[in-house]
């Protein structure tokens, strides 16, 4: 690419509503550039590796206004490490590590934000709650109450079509308001955590409130 990361966040955040929030995603980046997005104004940052994000976190303490967001598959064995390092969890995927994190929450005493991650399509190449699956664990997750469960997160399965990915963003959004209609005392459905390089737009189109992007910002991971 041979725009600078300057250029292209300013170009990608101009072209976002300003109420959608925008999780730069620095895997494999390395911290240097890192620095770069943070000087452009990129104060979120996500991450999908525990050991990876600790020692860039480290080496980034003194930008303390940081929030970052964890987004990838997580393991149970690493789920108080996770809440350790991430005010936010964007990949809850099922209840044993919902109610993981939330007994871990209140043993450290903090209540971290957390999206839950849900499949509107079948998907083996991703986890997450299967619709059916999701609405049947509202009843546990509401008890779930050192967690602050925000809003619901979906990546669409590879190789649809513009019109069926955004169809998933939409029935994600659809899905979100049903479980607020239910009025639950503690699952908020505020956020909706879509949209990658590829297919932001349609999902900011659906009603997104976070987007979550690395390449478009950050060149190609090797
Ligand atoms: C890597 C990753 C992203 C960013 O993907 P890009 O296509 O590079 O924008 C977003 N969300 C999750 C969960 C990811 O793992």
């Amino acid at each position: 690419m041979t725009s600078s990361i300057n250029e292209r966040i300013t170009t990608i955040r101009a072209s976002l509503p300003p109420s959608v929030r925008l999780i730069a995603v620095s895997k494999q980046v390395p911290t240097e550039v890192i620095r770069s997005a943070y000087n452009a104004g990129i104060r979120d940052f996500g991450e999908n590796r525990i050991q990876e994000a600790a020692s860039k976190q480290t080496e980034l303490q003194d930008l303390s206004d940081i929030t970052w967001h964890f987004i990838g598959h997580l393991q149970s064995n690493k789920a108080k490490k996770a809440i350790e390092l991430f005010p936010w969890i964007h990949s809850v995927d099922n209840l044993k590590l919902a109610q993981r994190l939330n007994q871990l929450a209140q043993d450290l005493g903090v209540s971290p934000q957390v999206c839950l991650q849900v499949k509107i399509l079948a998907d083996s190449n991703k986890s997450g709650w299967s619709v059916s699956e999701l609405l049947a664990d509202l009843p546990a997750l509401n008890q779930c109450k050192f967690l602050q469960i925000q809003g619901l997160m979906t990546i669409p399965p590879l190789a649809l079509s513009n019109t069926e990915i955004l169809s998933v963003f939409n029935s994600t959004r659809k899905l979100a308001k049903e479980i607020q209609e239910q009025s639950w005392s503690h699952l908020k459905m505020e956020q909706l955590s879509m949209g990658m390089s590829g297919d932001y737009q349609l999902a900011v189109q659906a009603g997104a409130t976070m987007v979550r992007l690395g390449t478009i910002l950050f060149g190609d991971r090797t």
